[in-house]
């Protein structure tokens, strides 16, 4: 039989290698920042069209590359990085493959200009999929440009593969928040579509972290610093208090390259134990410098994955540095005093000072006595037994009181409350409405013809306003009100671009917005629901659940969007609702298209049947 293998043509070789190296636009960021930061460059641009589908082009002022090698730096294991196998061990450079540039020519349309410090012209290059289709020589600024066009041209598949711009984007951003934190004295900059979303001078750590994500972020980081002889730990973790659902903010940077490592994390998340809800993360932006001889990046094609010599002492050591740093800063006590604080007091009581307790004692009550107050019985009585009565009379002293309470004033044992309505004689009367009350300021017990039923007043409450905001957004216009004064809000650099992305969902559901530039954000209108002192911190919700949750169709968007307004605009445990308000709530509830889950699956409401209670009685 004839011989039948054979070297793969250099051009299909690359397309395979790109394959590994090139997953999306993202991971063409990647290699690009890392070969400006490799050239030692001072300032970086990337630009990005359309989620990096139509351009992807990173500016540098860089070393630059001499005329030979400009044309070599697109072959294949082309690397002016490492020259022997022992350099692979002492890597102090991003690349070392020499294989980003390859792979990128192999399966898009791509334009370099390079020139060296010291020389006056420069090299203009145009590739496409592998094959130079000119080079020329120009006058063209110090450092490197690489721009990327029409990513997997050549391969539709891959292309058809990617997902929404919106998408692309996001990933695009997370890759290069996490260059510009590793490398806070470079300085970048970020342009999409044409507009600025990110300028970050050069800075330290802390500030540069403040730039990405907000001054807000400032008084949530707390140091952290540790120098063993296996490791250097430096850099912030986010108070407890302000642990989030997201995994969003949540960074380990080695030797200045972002890893990913659950182990690691796992010990950072250990120190917080106790100090944080089972079902939150704590924020981190760690630095940890090592021996490159005692690591291995090489496992994984986009060396986001580290292999550590001595794994144990390295978490040993991290997590006892943690728990020293929130020791030292006096975390732990500010978590219980501060916070609680504001969980425990209701908001209509938060201004409040104390009230004296009265008691109103009905010197005419008699204990003893058959005969009960003749309005509250004989309202009573419609609906309940007659044997019922006696013990109802030991009531009629605090009816009185009741009648003259408004708003939310109820009479309260311990923390339970119960509202005025159920002793109320005027509303019983009225026969076929069922009595509601509310329990521990937390249910909703109602009767129904079998029993009675207990509502969780929050879940109910999110049902209601999730049916309503789907039905805005996708059955009629948006209900908005245009606000007299256009409020100004400030976000941070990170959030604002997801503002971006969200503009046009937002708009649907009611938010209508003006100029957004580098400072503010300015609203002109909000749902109708909305109101103006909750803008903020409803914008802010929706855009940290957003990150959550990116998701590509429009459908689901929408979902989110409305999913997140419920929560947050839901009447919450703990507040106390006027009778008028429960009667309402359930009978919102009971028109929803679905009544018994709320829109985050949670059961909204249990049935007690008259059969179960008898079952306690035997
Ligand atoms: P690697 O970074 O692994 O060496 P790449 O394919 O990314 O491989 O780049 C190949 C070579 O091209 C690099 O080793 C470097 O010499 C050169 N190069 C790439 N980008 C730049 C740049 N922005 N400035 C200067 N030289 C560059
Ligand atoms: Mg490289």
């Amino acid at each position: 039989m004839a011989d039948i293998i054979q070297l793969l043509p250099d051009h299909v070789a690359n397309q395979i290698a790109a394959g590994e190296v090139v997953q999306r636009p993202a991971s063409v960021v990647k290699e690009l920042l890392e070969n400006a930061i490799d050239a030692g460059a001072q300032t970086i641009s990337l630009i990005i069209k359309d989620g990096g589908k139509v351009l992807i082009q990173v500016v540098d002022d860089g070393i630059g590359m001499s005329v030979t090698d400009a044309r070599l730096s697109f072959e294949r294991h082309a690397t002016s990085k490492i020259r022997k196998a022992e350099d692979l061990f002492n890597l102090d450079t991003k690349g070392f493959r020499g294989e980003a540039l390859a792979s990128i020519a192999a399966i898009a349309h791509v334009e370099m200009q390079t020139k060296l410090a010291d020389t006056e012209l420069g090299s203009i290059l145009k590739i496409e999929g592998s094959k130079i289709t000119s080079q020329d020589v120009g006058a063209v600024t110090k450092g490197t440009s690489i721009a990327v066009k029409n990513l997997f041209f050549n391969i539709p598949a891959r292309r058809n593969f990617l997902k929404s711009n919106q998408v692309e984007l996001r990933h695009i951003t997370d890759e290069f928040y996490r260059v510009a934190l590793a490398h806070p004295t470079i300085a970048f900059r970020f342009h999409n579509n044409g507009n600025e979303i990110l300028n970050l001078p050069s800075n330290n750590y802390r500030q540069r972290i403040v730039n990405v994500f907000g001054s807000k972020t400032n008084q949530k980081l707390v140091p952290v610093s540790e120098e063993t002889q296996v490791v250097k730990i430096s850099g912030f973790i986010n108070k407890p208090e302000f642990a989030k659902k997201s995994r969003g903010e949540q960074f380990f940077f080695v030797n200045n390259r972002f890893i990913k490592s659950p182990y690691l994390h796992h010990a950072v998340v250990n120190a917080f134990d106790g100090l944080i809800k089972s079902d939150t993360y704590p924020g981190y932006f760690l630095y940890l410098e090592v021996d490159p001889a005692a690591i291995d990046i090489n496992i994984h094609p986009t060396k986001t994955e580290v292999k550590f010599d001595d794994e144990h002492t390295l978490y040993a050591i991290l997590r006892s540095t943690v728990k020293h740093s929130l020791g030292q800063f006096n975390v732990v006590p500010a978590l219980d005093f501060e916070q609680d604080q504001n969980l425990e007091t209701p908001y209509g009581y938060k201004n409040k000072g104390a009230e004296i307790p009265r008691i109103t004692v009905d010197s005419s009550f008699n204990p003893f006595q058959e005969k009960v107050s003749t309005k509250s019985a004989s309202s009573y009585q419609k609906a309940s037994k007659e044997s019922h009565q006696s013990w109802e009379g030991l009531y009629t002293g605090l009816e009185s009181e009741i009648g003259k309470e408004d708003s939310f004033k109820s009479i309260q044992f311990e923390s339970d409350t119960i509202t005025g309505s159920v002793f109320d004689a005027e509303k019983e009367t009225v026969e076929s409405k069922s009595t509601t009350f509310q329990l521990r300021r937390k249910y909703i017990v109602t009767t129904i013809k079998s029993g009675m039923i207990v509502i969780d007043q929050s879940r109910a409450h999110q049902r209601v306003l999730y049916e309503k905001f789907l039905k805005n957004i996708t059955v009629k216009e948006a209900v908005s009100q245009q606000l007299l004064f256009p409020l100004s809000l400030s976000f941070s650099n990170a959030d604002r671009v997801i503002l971006q992305e969200i503009k046009d969902s937002l708009h649907t559901i009611g938010f209508i917005f003006g100029r957004i530039d580098a400072e503010t954000v300015e609203i002109k209108g909000v749902p109708i629901l909305v109101s103006e002192s909750e803008v903020g911190m409803v914008l802010d919700q929706l855009i940290s659940d957003y990150q959550l949750e990116v998701s590509s169709n429009s459908f689901s968007q929408t979902d989110i969007l409305a999913k997140t307004l419920a929560k947050t605009l839901s009447v919450k445990t703990g507040e106390i609702l006027e009778s008028s308000s429960q009667t309402t709530l359930v009978n919102d509830l009971f028109a929803c298209k679905e009544s018994l889950v709320s829109p985050f699956n949670k059961t909204v409401y249990v049935t007690i049947t008259e059969n179960d209670i008898d079952k306690k009685f035997i």
